[in-house]
Order: C-alpha cells, then sequence, then structure tokens
C-alpha cells in the first residue's frame, strides 16, 4: 500500500515540474508543449539533469548550472505541494485499487493541478488567467454531468420507461442528483463573489475571484462550498492580520485573494465532512 503512495508521490513532483513550465509559459505566452524546457534567465536549454524535481534544485543548490543565478524557490514548492496533494488525493479518494485512471482520481488530480497553476500565478501576477479557469469549469461541469447521468444507476433506460420513471428522473434531475447541487454551489458561490465584487468596484475581489469561486461550487457542492468559502476569508483574514503586524504591508495594501480560496477548496476537499460534522456535534448538549 505504502509503495503506491510514494509512487503517487513522484507522480506528483514529475506533474508539479510540469505545473512549473505550464506557470512561465503563460507567462511569457509561449505554447505549453512543444519545446525544451529553459533556464528563465539565460535562456540556456536545460539538459535532463536539470529537470529532476526537486533533485535537481538540492543538486545545484538551487542556482542555474549555466549562468549560476538563483533559481525561484516556486520551483521546488510547487514540485512539492503537487506531490503532497496527490498522495492526500489518492488517501481520501482510494478509487485506485483496480483501475489506475478511475474518474473521480483521475478528475481530481487534473482539477487540483490547474488549481495550483491558478494560485501560483495570481501570487505573481495578481491575475487568475483564463486559459486555465474556462478548461477547469468545462472540464468540472462535463465530469459532474457523466458521474452523475451516465455512470449512475438511476439513468438507466427500463427504469426511466417505467411506470412513474419519468416523474422520478425529473426530481432528481432537479433536486436529487449532484449535478444540480453543483450546480447551485455554483452559482451561489459566483453571485455572492459577484455581489462583493461590484460592491467593492474591483478593489476587494477581482473579476478572477469571481469565475474562481463559480469553478469552487462545482468542485465541492453544496455544503462544502460554504465551508470553503468561510475558510478562505478566515485564511486571508490571518494572513492579512500577519502580515500587518510584521510591518510589511498596510491596510490597503494588495493581497491576491484566489491562493486562499483554493486553499479554503482543498481544506473542504479533504477534511470537509469531518469539519462539519464536528461543527454540528458541539450542538448536541
Ligand atoms: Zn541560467
Amino acid at each position: 500500500m505504502s509503495i503506491l503512495y510514494i509512487f503517487i508521490f513522484i507522480l506528483g513532483l514529475v506533474a508539479g515540474s510540469f505545473l512549473n513550465v505550464v506557470i512561465y509559459r503563460l507567462e511569457t505566452e509561449e505554447k505549453i508543449v512543444n519545446d525544451r524546457s529553459r533556464c528563465p534567465k539565460c535562456k540556456h536549454v536545460l539538459s535532463w539533469l536539470d529537470l529532476f524535481p526537486v533533485f535537481s534544485f538540492l543538486l545545484l543548490k538551487g542556482k542555474c548550472r549555466y549562468c549560476l543565478k538563483k533559481i525561484s524557490w516556486q520551483y521546488p514548492l510547487v514540485e512539492i505541494g503537487t506531490g503532497i496533494l496527490f498522495v492526500l488525493v489518492a488517501f481520501y479518494f482510494p478509487y485506485f485499487s483496480f483501475q489506475l485512471l478511475s474518474t473521480k482520481l483521475f478528475y481530481l488530480l487534473l482539477i487540483i493541478s490547474a488549481l495550483i497553476v491558478v494560485s501560483v500565478f495570481d501570487i505573481r501576477h495578481y491575475i487568475i488567467p483564463d486559459k486555465i479557469i474556462f478548461p477547469a469549469i468545462a472540464v468540472s461541469l462535463v465530469y459532474n454531468f457523466v458521474v452523475d447521468f451516465v455512470l449512475n444507476d438511476y439513468m438507466r433506460l427500463d427504469y426511466v420507461f417505467s411506470g412513474n420513471g419519468l416523474i422520478s428522473v425529473l426530481f432528481l434531475l432537479l433536486f436529487a442528483s449532484q449535478f444540480f447541487n453543483t450546480l447551485v454551489a455554483a452559482f451561489s458561490a459566483f453571485g455572492f463573489f459577484l455581489i462583493i465584487f461590484l460592491l467593492t468596484k474591483g478593489n476587494g475581489m477581482g473579476g478572477g475571484d469571481v469565475k474562481l469561486a463559480f469553478l469552487m461550487g462545482l468542485i465541492l457542492g453544496w455544503p462544502l462550498i460554504l465551508l470553503a468559502v468561510f475558510l478562505s476569508f478566515i485564511f486571508g483574514s490571518i494572513f492579512g492580520l500577519a502580515l500587518i503586524f510584521a510591518g510589511k504591508k498596510k491596510m490597503k495594501s494588495m493581497v491576491p485573494f484566489g491562493p486562499f480560496l483554493v486553499a479554503g477548496t482543498f481544506v473542504s476537499l479533504f477534511w470537509g465532512e469531518i469539519i462539519i460534522k464536528w461543527y454540528f456535534n458541539l450542538f448536541i448538549f
């Protein structure tokens, strides 16, 4: 079992290395595949020795082999972060005993990768890239729809055409389906952030945060989306206060909100149900 986690961690490191390339090429508008990786500073083509996730960074002591300029800490951090998140997905969504690329696992690995790119890009440029967020929304819509209506039992044709089937199916479509649930979550989160965006005239939240909130709803559904949004405000406030007390930022300076939304999404995804259960248990006695 543990060998599987080591495998998925290494897979995460490699994926993280690719995500760094995606982030860099989104910045420079280069094509994502097709070209050899280069040092961002001296543009020297990197050899395979320079491309081992984390290990190359350690061996080269964080410097480019060719120009000796410092390599950003972003590279190993994204790699290790992706590795850890991949392990968490495999631990909490263990669908892979027989089918390695089972739908839920594959979907989550993909969407987590997108969210990592979104937060790093937001930290670096205060922008949530449409090139990532729109495909992620499309994939989530298709995934939710397919899982609900193609893989689930209640859409079997014989069921639909039997007796009250049509009415039951309509009921399921509208009220009991996970697809409907995620749509409601997505539009509520979208509406909530749109109102903040309009009230603060774009100074508090960016338009990107509104789109990201929609995606979060599609990933988490109801009620986990509530927890994720709540957590993101808590994380953001703690971070903001810490910066103010450390004297690094003033009240008005800009802090990107995307990473906090993503952090709230991850915590809700892995521990949301435990947190909600714990919260309601507080009120039993
Ligand atoms: Zn270099």
